[in-house]
């Protein structure tokens, strides 16, 4: 198999695509390279060539940047002048395993920046690079990166900041927003080409097969994605159609927040004043794009079929869910247990526990006693009912108790990327201490195995750590 960068994305769309190099950083510096990844990829640079390549200063010969046009429904308004504002396509690389975009985000500015500086900050970057590992592991599926760079450039948003570069790794780049924007000027040659390049590069199962199924298989892959957000705790909070990935990658990572305490109204981005993406919502938003894109889809696919597959959104995201809750308390799918994990949720909710840890609680409640668990959970008037049900529940299901524990613990996180240990090791960063930050990555890669030496990235959040306000800039 040979691996090559083919830039299929240039050839097959020119109208969509402005080529142009990356303004590059001067005294450029690798904040952290994802090795791991590269080594993954079979992407054959060293580092110094992987942090060249990601501070915008080096080019793969083979690669051939360009910013991509694309449009979208922002905070539920169409916007027609979005595209890469602040990010190139590098290529597009082809191994025996699949392919991946390569895309270096805050590279400088492009036509499609309306005005702003077309970078990046370190605070995003790195909040970006931790989110791509800590989703990646918990298997949700995500964009990744290869990299962070800083570079000798001072950014401004609410005050002045370190300018940063991120290198994207996506299946596709191709948002919901792209399929907008060809449907909005009419451009129909370009909507079913758009369909025919991301089942060419990423669905060739889909070849010769009806259109309605390309729809059909994007319901399916964003109503899972959510799915699994809600089922750990993933705030996004900017779920704008540009934001959107066609393949069902998380993608494009802003405000974004792990719950700690189980809040379903929790509003992770400061901006959103209505709660439009807050957590409890993201499943209908997820059907509201997907309606935007089936608008979009409707001069080559029929509408009846393109309503057909919107109909079986809810269905599939909430099997998934489902499927995945009942299985955090070692129970299988069925009416009883899906009513065990309501009424252990409203136990979380109404006594503020947080949200990934309380099942590890309760794993060792199981192991040891109940007695364990925190005071305030085990006075909620509905506890001990709760309790005598699901241990009622779990008798008829599991036979191995230890085979049980084994089997929760192998589903629920006991290391979540928390707002505030991104936090702390940001701060680090900026006073150019890279440590913190790789540290919190590697603990991040094996969430659900107890690590030596990790004890205080369980911890619950210190109280500043509770109210970090943190807005769409970035
Ligand atoms: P985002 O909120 O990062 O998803 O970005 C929304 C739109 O604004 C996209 O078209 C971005 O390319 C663009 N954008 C965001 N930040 C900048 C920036 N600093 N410079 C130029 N364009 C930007
Ligand atoms: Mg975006």
């Amino acid at each position: 198999m040979t691996f090559c960068f083919d830039n299929q994305f240039l050839q097959r769309f020119p109208d969509l695509a402005h080529t142009q190099h990356p303004a590059g950083f001067t005294k450029a510096q690798a904040v952290i390279l994802n090795t791991g990844l590269r080594d993954e990829l079979s992407l054959p640079y060293t580092d110094q060539q992987l942090t060249a390549i990601a501070a915008g200063q080096q080019l793969d010969p083979a690669m051939a940047p360009l910013a991509q046009k694309y449009t979208g429904h922002q905070f539920g308004h169409y916007n027609p002048y979005l595209g890469d504002g602040r990010g190139l396509l590098l290529g597009e690389w082809q191994t025996g395993s699949g392919r991946f975009d390569l895309h270096l985000k805050g590279a400088g500015p492009t036509p499609f920046s309306r005005g702003h500086d077309g970078r990046a900050v370190l605070r995003s970057s790195i909040r970006e690079y931790l989110a791509g590992e800590a989703l990646f592991a918990l298997g949700i599926p995500t964009t990744r990166a290869l990299a962070v760079t800083r570079g000798d450039l001072t950014v401004y948003r609410e005050q002045p900041e370190q300018g940063a570069m991120l290198l994207r790794v996506a299946g596709t780049h191709i948002r919901f927003g792209h399929f907008e924007y060809c449907y909005h000027r009419g451009k129909a040659g370009d909507l079913k080409e758009l369909v025919n390049y991301v089942i060419d590069t990423q669905w060739p199962d889909l070849k010769n097969l009806p259109l309605a199924e390309f729809f059909q298989r994007v319901v399916e892959r964003t109503a899972k994605m959510i799915a699994l957000w809600q089922v750990y705790g993933f705030n996004h909070g900017v779920m704008n159609t540009d934001n959107m990935s066609i393949i069902g990658e998380t993608f494009d990572f802003g405000p974004y927040a792990m719950l700690d305490r189980y809040q379903p109204e929790f509003i992770c981005n400061h901006s959103d004043t209505t709660g439009r993406y807050r957590f409890s919502e993201q499943p209908s938003v997820g059907l509201w794009n997907l309606n935007c894109l089936a608008q979009a889809l409707s001069p080559i696919i029929e509408s009846e079929q393109l309503v057909a597959s919107l109909h079986t959104y809810t269905k599939v995201l909430q099997e998934h869910y489902w499927e995945k809750m009942t299985g955090r308390l070692g129970l299988s799918d069925s009416v009883m247990g899906r009513d065990i994990v309501r009424r252990w949720l409203k136990l979380l909710d109404e006594s503020g526990q947080d949200y990934n840890l309380s099942f590890r609680r309760l794993i060792t409640a199981l192991r040891d006693s109940p007695e364990t668990l925190p005071a305030n959970l085990k006075t909620n008037a509905n506890f001990s009912l709760w309790l005598r049900d699901y241990l009622n529940l779990l008798e008829t299901e599991a036979s191995d108790k230890a085979q049980l524990l084994a089997q929760m613990e192998s589903v629920n996180p006991l290391y979540i990327l928390r707002n505030y240990l991104a936090q702390q090791a940001i701060s680090a960063a900026e006073d150019n201490d890279f440590k913190p930050l790789q540290r919190l990555a590697e603990v991040l890669r094996k969430p659900f195995s107890e690590q030596d030496h990790a004890e205080a990235y369980v911890a619950e959040p210190p109280d500043w750590g509770r109210h970090l306000q943190i807005s769409c800039s970035s």
